[in-house]
């Protein structure tokens, strides 16, 4: 299923593309049609699985252009981070279409939030529920043209203790509306809001365990630049026999299609590579041949891949290191499932060194961290995005990267070191 095929229309659609992303998640393919349906719902779902955009597409794609003075939609968060994060993805997805998004929080001065919701109006209000309480007794702003209201996070807003806030709000908007709610948990007093406020509600639970089991053997390897990543990836996948459906992640487009283009003279016919440039067509027979089992390993982003549901990936392999470390975590979980064990390997260069020491306070000691074979070619070309700046260049000649090591280890005393390559061998080599 895509997003053309849920019917989104094409402003939505332009600008999905524009943020590279191409499938669902499974939360926004569940609910989409069932909210632009105009049923009230509840999606059990966390952070990280596509929530805000499940709402947010079904709401923009029918939310129709208008000068109305008060707002049509209302989005309650428990936090400003919220409000603002929130805020991003709505003006993202509406690059395309004319509507006045606009927020409210605590902490700032309510005049000019009140001066500022009330100049020009506003069709969707994001706000935390006290100030959006505080600004909503004043009649500023008024609730009573409210046609759907989400209450997102709600487990989190009613232990920040909001309860009361949010019930006042509910009480001034319209009865007739249609009520949507995310939580990433059920409780007692979520289902008392639920049973109290919306009317026949449909439950949409995404099972989205972002704990890595112990099933995965996460390994972490120090490798000085992308092009010696790529040598490595060559020897494992050409030595390893238990390396039967890999799923390799890359941050770029660009560097997937480099990646893809090296390794096509040796591996091009079991390789696959995707990402949101490569025609639907192309992706769809990629996919199916890597689920037939005669394309062995496929090369994606953190974007394309979020949409993605394979079954029986053995290895996760990471060539670079992803800034956010909830991507590392969504990486490694799509190994490892269900009764089968799985595996993953990290490429850490030292210029990722922090954003893997990110990694390490999530998953700690559960990685052990590795040195490549001496066999493995260490390569001194760099990339682009690798290259010292000018003012870098003083300080730092191109063949320290290839031994400074020093801040992938520096946490890593205590840690497991084996100097190995620490991968299965094959017994006999590949022939290509
Ligand atoms: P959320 O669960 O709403 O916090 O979303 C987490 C991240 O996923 C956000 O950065 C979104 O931009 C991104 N995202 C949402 N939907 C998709 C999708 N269908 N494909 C790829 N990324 C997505």
């Amino acid at each position: 299923m895509n997003f053309k095929e849920l019917r989104v229309s094409t402003p939505l659609l332009n600008a999905l593309e524009d943020l590279e992303i191409v499938y669902p998640t499974p939360i926004q393919e569940k609910t989409y049609r069932r909210i632009t349906a105009g049923s009230d719902l509840v999606g059990i779902a966390q952070t990280g699985t596509g929530k805000t955009f499940a709402y947010l597409l079904p709401i923009l794609n029918e939310l129709e252009y208008s000068k109305q003075q008060h707002p049509r939609i209302l989005i309650i968060v428990p936090t400003r981070e919220l409000v603002l994060q929130v805020k991003e993805e709505a003006e993202k997805l509406s690059r395309y279409k004319n509507v006045r998004i606009k927020e409210v929080f605590g902490g700032t001065n309510i005049n000019t939030q009140k001066e500022y919701i009330y100049d020009g109006g506003a069709d969707i209000i994001i706000g935390t529920p006290g100030r959006l309480f505080d600004i909503a007794v004043t009649g500023i702003l008024k609730l009573n043209k409210i046609k759907k209201v989400v209450i997102d996070e709600v487990d989190e807003t009613l232990s920040l203790g909001f309860r009361p806030q949010i019930e006042q709000l509910l009480e001034m908007m319209p009865q007739k509306k249609q009520n949507l709610m995310f939580s990433a948990t059920l409780s007692d007093e979520v289902d008392y809001f639920i049973n109290k406020y919306f009317f026949d509600p449909i439950k949409i639970e995404i099972d989205n365990n972002i704990t890595p089991t112990e099933k995965i053997d996460q390994q972490a390897f120090n490798i000085p630049n992308f092009n010696t990543k790529i040598e490595f990836l060559k020897h494992i996948l050409i030595n390893n026999d238990d390396l039967i459906k890999n799923l390799i992640f890359v941050s770029t487009k660009k560097q997937a299609d480099y990646l893809f283009e090296k390794l096509n003279p040796e591996l091009g016919s079991v390789i696959g590579v995707i990402h949101s440039n490569k025609s639907q067509n192309y992706r769809f027979n990629t996919i199916k041949n890597f689920q037939k089992g005669s394309i062995k390993t496929i090369i994606a982003t953190d974007v394309v891949a979020k949409g993605l549901d394979f079954n029986d990936i053995s290895h996760v392999i990471s060539l670079t290191v992803p800034d956010n470390p909830l991507d590392y975590i969504h990486r490694i979980g799509r190994t490892g499932r269900a009764d089968k064990n799985g595996s993953s390997i990290l490429m850490v260069s030292p210029y990722e060194a922090n954003y893997y020491q990110e990694i390490l306070k999530i998953v700690g000691a559960n990685i052990k961290e590795n040195e490549i074979p001496d066999t493995v070619k260490v390569s001194k070309i760099l990339m682009e995005d690798e290259k010292p700046s000018e003012s870098q260049k003083n300080y730092l000649k191109t063949s320290d990267l290839k031994n400074s090591g020093g801040a992938f280890h520096a946490k890593s005393k205590k840690r497991q070191k084996i100097n190995s390559g620490g991968l299965k061998k094959k017994s006999k080599k590949k022939k290509n």
